[in-house]
């Protein structure tokens, strides 16, 4: 029995909150929920203990410090977009998932249809299911060494019903940067059927490929004032802890994130607040991300080349902190049968715990084969889960290792 709404009950418990407590329970080195382990630029972390002890510590405005909507707004018009009115286009959120909550719940009608990539982040679902909305379904699948969706199977998801697209470029799990070619398809769907996009952003500085750029949906021609971008700091500073996020939409969108907002957490912590104002607008953090972008393709590359000598097939991904790779030739000799099974004995046995992403997923077969490995962690923490994975298979660990970071085996973009 369990007291649990029956909107929420068929979801459990979120995948992330489950394998990080199995890795915690089995002294795992936790390659499974996104966040990096180690903090942000020094500059940023002394502006929040600044702010701590100099600005007030009570509740902010409801759509978020004036000085941080400003420098969010500045940002993104930087970024290639339309400039955006501070006060009526941004709203501050806890995270990006508030951000996620507040949109769907602001906007959607009981008995809309909304369109998700699958595999999708799994707050999506819940979010359009406490909505009481219906989710339908468009897959991204490899193709060659890339990931990719077919915008015909997008065209007939769409029905009557359907009120938005939720785009999530780059894109969780797959590391996928969409094109011009895949964003043009859906902003001209979108259009034609007057529909909103949602367009979950929260990658967008952390694109590792020169040949792959990051295109705000939002920029698209005839997009602006039909869209709600979401991004946050966390991901972008290495602060995930932090929980600032925030909306950025025409201002009728708006009145509507905000109007959810209001009432599911009022407003967010201020002397953050001040402190991702201060970070948005500071040279020396913007420079930082130069930094972490190095950081994170090194232990791409690093972890893409160890996982293939292990028997592992990865994919590239081009952004972001994971990489998608199959397991069938580890776990198929150890009589492991699906993703389920093969991130818990990684986490129990091996004891590395990477996501089972078949929880972004309604179509079983779609990542059953898979397991994603979250490469934002510091050198030596990935170098120890090499060695871990190396015991566990059973396979030498060369003895040059690690490889050069050029990842030319295979695994460059098509
Ligand atoms: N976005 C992170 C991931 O995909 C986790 C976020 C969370 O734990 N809610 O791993």
């Amino acid at each position: 029995m369990t007291s649990v709404t029956s909107r929420l009950r068929p979801f459990g418990t979120t995948v992330f909150a489950e394998m990080t407590a199995l890795a915690r329970e089995h002294d795992a080195i936790n390659l499974s929920q996104g966040f990096p382990d180690t903090d942000g630029p020094a500059a940023l972390l002394d502006a929040a203990a600044r702010a701590l002890r100099e600005h007030d510590n009570q509740y902010a405005p409801l759509p978020g410090l004036p000085a941080l909507r400003a420098a969010i707004a500045q940002r993104w018009s930087e970024g290639g977009n339309r400039a955006a009115d501070p006060d009526s286009e941004v709203t501050v959120t806890s995270g990006c998932t508030e951000a996620i909550a507040a949109t769907l719940l602001g906007l959607l009608e009981p008995g809309d249809e909304v369109i998700l990539f699958e595999p999708f982040y799994d707050s999506y679902r819940v979010c359009v299911a406490l909505a009481d909305a219906t989710p339908r379904f468009v897959q991204i699948r490899r193709a060659g060494n890339d990931h990719t969706f077919d915008p015909e199977e997008l065209a007939d998801a769409i029905t009557p019903k359907t009120r938005a697209i939720l785009i999530n470029t780059p894109h969780n799990p797959t590391g996928a940067v969409f094109g011009q070619t895949g964003l043009e398809s859906i902003a001209r769907l979108c259009i034609e059927h007057d529909l909103i996009a949602i367009a979950d952003e929260v990658y967008e500085h952390l694109v590792l490929d020169e040949d792959r750029q990051h295109i705000s949906v939002a920029s698209l021609p005839g997009m602006a004032d039909r869209t709600v971008t979401l991004s946050s700091l966390g991901k972008t500073f290495s602060v995930t802890g932090w929980k600032i996020g925030w909306a950025i939409a025409p201002p009728d969108l708006t009145t509507a994130v905000r109007a959810a907002h209001q009432f599911l957490t009022y407003a967010i912590a201020t002397p953050l607040q001040h402190a991702a104002a201060f970070a948005l607008s500071d040279p020396e953090c913007l420079a930082w991300l130069d930094t972490l972008r190095t950081q994170l393709r090194t232990n791409r590359d690093t972890l893409c080349v160890a996982l293939a000598d292990l028997g592992f097939d990865p994919i590239l991904p081009h952004a972001g902190y994971f990489i998608m790779a199959d397991h069938a030739r580890v776990s198929a000799p150890k009589k492991i049968d699906g993703d389920v099974a093969m991130a818990r004995a990684m986490t129990t046995e091996a004891r590395v715990a990477v996501i089972p992403p078949s929880a972004f997923c309604v179509d079983p077969g779609l990542c059953r084969s898979q397991v994603r490995f979250a490469f934002c962690k510091q050198p030596r923490v990935i170098d120890e889960a090499i060695t871990r994975l190396h015991e566990w298979i059973g396979v030498p660990r060369p003895e040059n290792y690690p490889q050069p970071p050029s990842v030319s085996r295979n695994l460059k973009p098509d």
